[in-house]
């Protein structure tokens, strides 16, 4: 969880959405968590019509491939007026203040971006349609290229939203309980353990002694084990980085720890 002292400013965290679809946001983000933090100012969202950049008098914003092949490309000089557009008052560009192409050819979104973005002043997205937007706009303005998956979408529209959702939430305040936030998965390349609620016995099928013990230590150690059985079997990849050591922080055990020491103090 990131603090507002580590922020360094009061300013709400800032996004703003350079799309073809500017009717499309919030969306989903005005529901739950996000939609709350949104009406209560914990961060900001402003999108910015790519149609009003367009050129001659259908405003175009695209034109083909050169070279030939399908469908269209953004233009670069529509693409850069809409970015100055979207930097105007913030140092667009700087570590504080990231320019992201959303691509499927970009770098796999990973929980320790969404960590380092949660800590900017804000970002700038840049959502693709078609075949995407000519290379040299996102080579003069350093764009850096985010992919959310091994899939194609329509549009970045779609991966703007996940993007700015997993964000939104480790803005301080923006989730209830913030211990959440930190035994989860990926947190720690290991996957999380198994959840459960009441009732005790559903359909016959108990919830785990341990969980009923009230020993902390016992319910952690339980948790951690389960956590790595999991990612074991499913994320070989992720195993192999965990245990060689490479966490991002601490391990479980630390953490439950600190949640018992708070506990205590209370
Ligand atoms: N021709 C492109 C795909 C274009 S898809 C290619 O082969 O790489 C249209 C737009 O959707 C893209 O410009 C991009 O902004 C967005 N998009 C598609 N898949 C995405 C993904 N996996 N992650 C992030 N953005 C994606």
């Amino acid at each position: 969880m990131i603090s507002d002292a580590e922020k360094g400013n009061d300013e709400p965290w800032r996004v703003k959405i350079i799309t073809l679809f500017p009717e499309l946001f919030p969306g989903p983000l005005d529901c739950s968590l996000s939609g709350r933090a949104l009406r209560s100012n914990l961060w900001k969202l402003d999108t910015i019509d790519l149609r009003e950049f367009g050129e001659g008098a259908h405003r175009s914003v695209d034109d083909r491939p050169v070279g030939g092949g399908p469908g269209m490309v953004f233009r670069p000089s529509v693409v850069a007026h809409a970015l100055d557009a979207a930097s105007a008052g913030n140092p667009a560009g700087s570590e504080e203040w990231p320019m992201i192409y959303l691509t499927p050819r970009g770098q796999p979104l990973q929980q320790s971006h969404i960590e380092s973005l949660a800590r900017t002043r804000g970002m700038t997205l840049l959502c693709g349609r078609f075949e995407g937007v000519d290379e040299r706009v996102l080579r003069k303005y350093r764009l850096r290229e985010i992919s959310i998956g091994d899939f194609v979408l329509s549009g970045g529209e779609f991966a703007a939203f996940v993007l700015i959702d997993a964000v939104v939430r480790l803005i301080p305040r923006v989730l209830g309980n913030e211990s959440s936030a930190i035994e989860e998965s990926h947190s720690e390349s290991l996957l999380e353990y198994p959840q459960f609620t009441r009732p005790r016995v559903w359909q016959g099928i108990p919830v785990p002694e341990t969980l009923l013990s009230g020993n902390h230590a016992e319910i952690a150690a339980w948790r951690k084990s389960e956590a790595e059985r999991i990612t074991r079997s499913r994320r070989p990849d992720l195993w192999q980085k965990y245990s060689a050591g490479d966490k991002h922080s601490r391990s479980l055990d630390d953490h439950s720890q600190e949640l018992d020491d708070r506990e205590t103090e209370r």
